[in-house]
């Protein structure tokens, strides 16, 4: 990963390009912001840097040692901490038990969102966190003397999916780290850390991509004509988890909108049978799916209550053509009656998935409470 592939970000880059001229790089920085908006691009493409033996003013070499082995993510002194899953017979997973997978993941995009690769674990229904044997496989890493590089990196996606107990062993690594070692915490929901780690941090805020610079990237990486790299760019909202989604379609955005439209036709035409089907169907996917099928749900219905209060042509551009095709029809059906209930248990059944719920009764309770809703 290189600075110059990372569309956007370039104040933040050049800020922390400035801490390794100076020779004044923390040993712990704290690099946050929404989904998508290339947090884990940026430590990544900083870590190189670090690393580099021959770096020029603004880029790694690429070409000396560091550089080829960072480009497989096989360096000896580049260590990942990322959220996993339990095993069979292995109740307390760490990440080396899926390095493989998530070299695989992160050599083909950067950028990926947490349900992304909670499928490349090839898992469905389980949670992915950062468990307590984490911690101390941190330790005996970083107790290692480094390889070959004069820093060890330990980059950690997602810290927020520690627990307590392992947040704390961390938080004292922090707090007293072994020498020439390079803290990268990238994060999500940075409200969720410990505050005396998120103190210990150098924070870095790693902003939404503008609309140019993601319409840039799109037309170039994926040989977009203008127009629609544009049209892409203005959906994504900065998220380039979302754009790259769109310009691919490998994010199932189409599946998601097929479901949104059969609980709603099912819904509208009093149909229980049907209903119990779709919950059942929705009940087999797995948690983080779920979980990214309810945001799409409650996205395209305050998108639908918007269009009903004469935001139409504004708002379709938030649009993709299938989601402007079926919600030109369906608007209509959402407005100042259902908004506020539709919204709330929505966002009910999220909460209740992510709390590990009855993913059979929550689907099946929320096609119910929509057929009540929608008429
Ligand atoms: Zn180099």
């Amino acid at each position: 990963m290189k600075f110059s592939d990372i569309p956007g970000q370039s104040a933040v880059i050049e800020r922390l390009r400035n801490t390794v001229r100076e020779q004044r790089v923390s040993h712990a920085i704290l690099l946050y912001g929404p989904e998508g908006s290339g947090k884990f691009a940026v430590a990544l493409a900083f870590a190189r840097y670090v690393a580099c033996e021959n770096r020029t003013a603004d880029e790694a070499c690429g070409k000396c040692p560091s550089c080829l082995k960072y480009d497989k993510l096989i360096h000896p002194d580049l260590h990942f901490v990322f959220p996993v899953v339990k095993k069979k017979n292995v109740q307390e997973p760490v990440s080396d038990l899926f390095i493989q997978q998530w070299r695989e993941m992160v050599l083909k995009s950067p950028w990926f969102s947490l349900s992304q690769w909670t499928e490349a674990m090839d898992v469905v229904n389980e949670q992915a966190s950062i468990f307590v044997a984490e911690a101390s496989e941190i330790v005996r890493k970083l107790s290692l003397k480094t390889f070959e590089a004069d820093y060890k990196v330990m980059i950690i996606w997602l810290p927020e999916k520690m627990n307590t107990e392992t947040a704390n062993k961390l938080l004292k690594m922090i707090e007293e780290p072994p020498e020439k070692t390079l803290f990268l915490l990238v994060s999500e929901e940075d409200d969720k850390l410990l505050p005396t780690i998120v103190s210990r941090c150098q924070p870095v805020r790693i902003p939404s991509v503008a609309r140019e610079d993601m319409t840039a990237f799109l037309s170039d990486k994926y040989s977009l004509d203008h127009e629609r790299a544009l049209d892409i760019a203005g959906i994504a909202n900065g998220n380039m988890v979302r754009a790259i989604a769109l310009a691919s379609d490998a994010d199932g955005t189409a599946i998601y909108l097929d479901r949104f439209k059969s609980l709603m036709r099912t819904a509208w035409s009093r149909d229980i049978q049907g209903l119990i089907a779709w919950s059942e169907e929705t009940a087999a996917l797995g948690r983080e799916r779920q979980k990214s099928f309810l945001s799409y749900a409650l996205r395209l219905i305050r998108e639908n209550f918007v269009m009903n209060f004469g935001g139409r042509e504004n708002r379709i551009v938030f649009l993709t053509r299938d989601e402007t095709d079926f919600s030109t029809k369906f608007y209509p059906y959402i407005n100042e009656k259902n908004i506020s209930f539709l919204d709330r248990e929505f966002n009910l059944a999220y909460s209740h998935v992510e709390s590990n719920g009855n993913t059979r009764m929550i689907f099946l309770d929320l096609a119910l409470k929509t057929m009540r809703v929608i008429v």
